[in-house]
């Protein structure tokens, strides 16, 4: 059995006060969380450590993650923060290669594997993002596009890279446009993302958490996540609204 898994992807929103606020609605809607789900929230670096200072007062088992990392540990990055700095702020999950990222920053697959192998390296969770854009998927190069991106963390360290992260199948067109693939157009990629995972090493495959991203509210959370290779969602936008976040946990 995989652990079901949903994380919270705030993106560049949030201050001091609603930051603070949202988590603390996040906990008390979530004081019943089970042992076998885990929840995360990725708050902008500068919130990090008031919403771990929050999370760890409250003991709650919500855990803290990271929007995405520097593959070098130091050095003259200005801007960057590292791998370990995170950790340091009590982050265990790191997202990379987020579209946002690759499309807006032109991050490459072999930057994004780079960043993967440091959190991995490091004890951290990462996600690695993954997903077609809308002309792609019409073009039929969804699973070229989705399985390349796959192949370049591969490529970097090897299939055993994969045991205990997990991958984001996030398609572009579904991404904050409120259109949501249907659960079998995203169970159809899961599937064939760990088909491919399978022919390196069946039990990575097996047990490699794969979580659906885009356009996840509380309506339709439940028939995505019933999917068989759906292991849970990555959640943008109904991430910060409190009432539906905890709701999409519940499903
Ligand atoms: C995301 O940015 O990872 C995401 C899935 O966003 P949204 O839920 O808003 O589509």
């Amino acid at each position: 059995m995989r652990q079901r898994t949903v994380i919270g992807n705030w993106k560049m929103h949030g201050s001091v006060l609603t930051a603070g606020s949202l988590v603390s609605e996040i906990i008390e809607g979530l004081t019943d969380l089970s042992g076998d789900s885990q929840i995360a929230v990725c708050p902008s670096f500068v919130h990090l450590d008031l919403v771990y200072q929050i999370l760890k007062s409250s003991g709650s088992k919500i855990e803290l993650g990271a929007q995405d990392a520097r593959a070098e540990d130091k050095g003259a990055f200005t801007g960057d923060v590292s791998v370990s700095m995170l950790k340091d702020f009590g982050a265990s999950f790191v997202l990379v290669g987020h579209s946002e990222r690759r499309l807006g920053l032109g991050e490459s697959d072999e930057l994004v594997a780079s960043k993967f192998g440091a959190i991995q390296d490091i004890g951290l969770t990462p996600v690695l993002c993954v997903g077609e854009s809308e002309s792609q998927r019409e073009t039929g190069k969804t699973e070229k596009t989705v399985l390349s991106q796959v192949r370049a963390v591969i490529d970097k360290f090897g299939i055993s890279a994969f045991e205990g992260a997990i991958i984001a199948y996030e398609p572009i067109w579904a991404i904050g446009t409120g259109v949501t693939a249907t659960p079998e157009q995203a169970q159809e990629v899961h599937e064939l993302i760990r088909a491919y995972l399978a022919m390196e090493n069946a039990l990575t495959a097996d047990s490699v958490r794969i979580i659906y991203g885009g356009s996840v509210n509380s309506r339709n959370a439940a028939s995505l996540f019933n999917q068989r290779d759906i292991d849970g969602g990555l959640v943008g936008g109904a991430s910060l609204k409190a009432e539906e976040f905890i709701s999409i946990c519940k499903s």
